[in-house]
């Protein structure tokens, strides 16, 4: 029959991302963390009708809803977020893990523009989605009523530490090269810095193995260097 069924949801695309990163993996855990990550929201019809976005201009922070399509759609009660080493299990509900039920995402992201001479598009700055991602749905974003700063965040207290970041003469002189050089640098060193290395290979202090990232068209790699007490990573070569 054709009743509502109230038990399942079918979920539409509205747009797709196209964003900095072609991979998963290497990308930071959270929106906030890469600031100069710029990504495109292309919305499909019926969406991508202008008047579905009017108004929409006034707000600089948006919500996104999208689907973590490249996560198999398996989930367990546990999960071990990388936060925490990798190792210690917390509950699915009390993490942002990617494997959850119904894969459902959520982002904060800062909205730039908005371009309705064909379809509709946003541009997004600062998204963790690899490009592809399915989005669901899009809200305004209401500091008076969402932002919290005296939340209290579990396991998550406080923004990662960071990495420090140096660059390999090759490395800066291949970004010389190129037109978006700038933001390029920035966004790798906002990635890098964030340390992308799977957990149990960030206990490597000083190696000469490369580790990659993928951003935009290109390949970073980076080794761990010893600099006195601490690790830096090295930014060798973009490829
Ligand atoms: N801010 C979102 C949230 O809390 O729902 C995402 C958090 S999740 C921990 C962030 C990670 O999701 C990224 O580091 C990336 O590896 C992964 N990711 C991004 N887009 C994805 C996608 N479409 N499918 C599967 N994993 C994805």
């Amino acid at each position: 029959d054709d009743a509502p069924n109230s038990e399942h949801f079918t979920l539409t695309p509205i747009g797709h991302v196209v964003s900095d990163y072609p991979d998963k993996f290497g990308i930071p855990r959270q929106p906030g963390l890469a600031p100069a990550a710029n990504a495109k929201l292309v919305f499909i019809a019926p969406y991508n009708d202008p008047l579905a976005v009017r108004g929409l201009e006034e707000f600089s922070h948006l919500w996104l809803s999208f689907i973590f399509h490249q996560s198999p759609d398996r989930w367990s009660p546990l999960v071990r977020p990388p936060r925490l080493g990798g190792n210690t299990k917390v509950g699915v509900f009390a993490s942002r893990s990617t494997h959850r039920p119904n894969r459902l995402g959520l982002s904060l992201v800062k909205l730039i523009g908005i371009d309705t001479q064909k379809g509709v598009v946003l541009q997004l700055q600062g998204c963790d989605l690899v490009s592809g991602t399915p989005v669901v749905d899009i809200k305004p974003y209401l500091p008076w009523a969402e932002s919290q700063p005296n939340a209290q965040a579990g396991f998550a207290p406080q923004t990662p530490p960071l990495v420090a970041v140096t660059f390999h003469p090759a490395a800066l002189d291949k970004l010389t090269q190129r037109k978006d050089g700038a933001t390029l640098h920035a966004l790798i060193e906002q990635v890098v810095s964030q340390d992308p290395r799977p957990a149990y290979k960030q206990k490597d202090k000083a190696s000469d193995r490369l580790y990659g990232v993928r951003l935009r068209d290109v390949d970073v790699k980076f080794c761990p260097r010893q600099t006195g007490e601490a690790t830096t990573l090295e930014v060798m070569a973009i490829e």
